[in-house]
């Protein structure tokens, strides 16, 4: 990409964030739901070890029926954009009937996979879709030693880089999602290069939460304050087109740590342009 194009399309990015901000500040005002992630499942086929999630097999999951009408519901109360989450989501047997209702109500989708379980029938379903704005495809390490060992399940990591690129064959946005940690913060000049090498975009989100009975153990996995620095600092030294969500001014010299804590508290990513 040559550099004019780059910064013209950084300028551009800036711009419809500054809308999407001003539109979400008076939609959340209003009290209207513009933006919504919904977990459709609490399946996963991975045994993540810093999960928050709890499998409780009495437990019963929204069937098909109540998903469709709860985005139909959510579409009239002003609903713009859906997230289907999960556990993995895919797992869930409607997957395919669930995103289709989706744009049957002309929401912007977007997926939060794992990436393990596209099979080819199903990408073909989604790329003949409409509304998909993205699939973002969790990563763990630059290398199957590091995301196998985190992901609990040998083969995991060539299972989604091999689906990621059927997925970018079939035309699908993908950016992938880095959940940084102690065991891939060594990694991450790798795994930027990888992006760069399969052309995809990619968030770096830090956040590592207890798990849903109160259980604190994948806390022990979480960035320390001085990992986080070395991470925004690497970014903002390289100048690696990725930027925090909010303004860089928020943020510098000695404030940074504090910053970074109250940033990753909130949950907000780092996002690439
Ligand atoms: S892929 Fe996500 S939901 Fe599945 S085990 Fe890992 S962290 Fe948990």
């Amino acid at each position: 990409m040559n550099k004019k194009c780059s910064q013209q399309e950084k300028g551009e990015g800036a711009g419809f964030n500054s809308i999407l901000e001003d539109i979400a500040s008076k939609t959340d005002r209003a009290f209207i739901p513009l933006s919504v992630l919904l977990e459709i499942t609490r399946l996963c086929n991975l045994n993540c070890r810093h999960c928050y999630r709890i499998e409780n097999k009495r437990r019963k999951e929204m069937s098909r029926h109540r998903i469709l009408m709860l985005i139909g519901e959510l579409r009239q109360a002003g609903c713009l954009f859906l997230t289907l989450s999960g556990g993995e989501p895919l797992l869930h047997s409607f997957f395919v009937e669930i995103c289709q209702g989706v744009a049957r109500q002309n929401l912007a989708l977007q997926i939060f996979s794992n990436g393990t379980s596209f099979s080819r029938p199903v990408i073909k379903e989604l790329s003949s879709l409409n509304n998909i704005f993205s699939i973002h495809i969790s990563l763990y390490g630059a290398n199957a030693q590091t995301h196998d060992y985190i992901t609990g399940q040998k083969g995991s990591y060539y299972k989604t880089i091999n689906n990621i690129s059927l997925l970018q064959e079939a035309g699908l946005n993908i950016r992938f999602n880095y959940i940084m940690m102690k065991n891939n913060v060594n990694e991450l000049k790798d795994m930027v290069s990888l992006a760069e090498r399969m052309r995809v975009r990619f968030d770096i989100d830090p956040l590592i939460t207890p798990r849903d009975n109160g259980d604190r153990t994948p806390l022990s996995f979480a960035l320390e304050d001085k990992d986080l620095e070395t991470v925004y600092r690497y970014f903002l030294d390289n100048s690696k087109g990725v930027h925090p969500v909010r303004s860089k001014s928020r943020f510098s010299g000695t404030a940074v740590s504090e910053d970074i804590r109250r940033r990753t508290s909130n949950g907000v990513n780092l996002l690439s342009n």
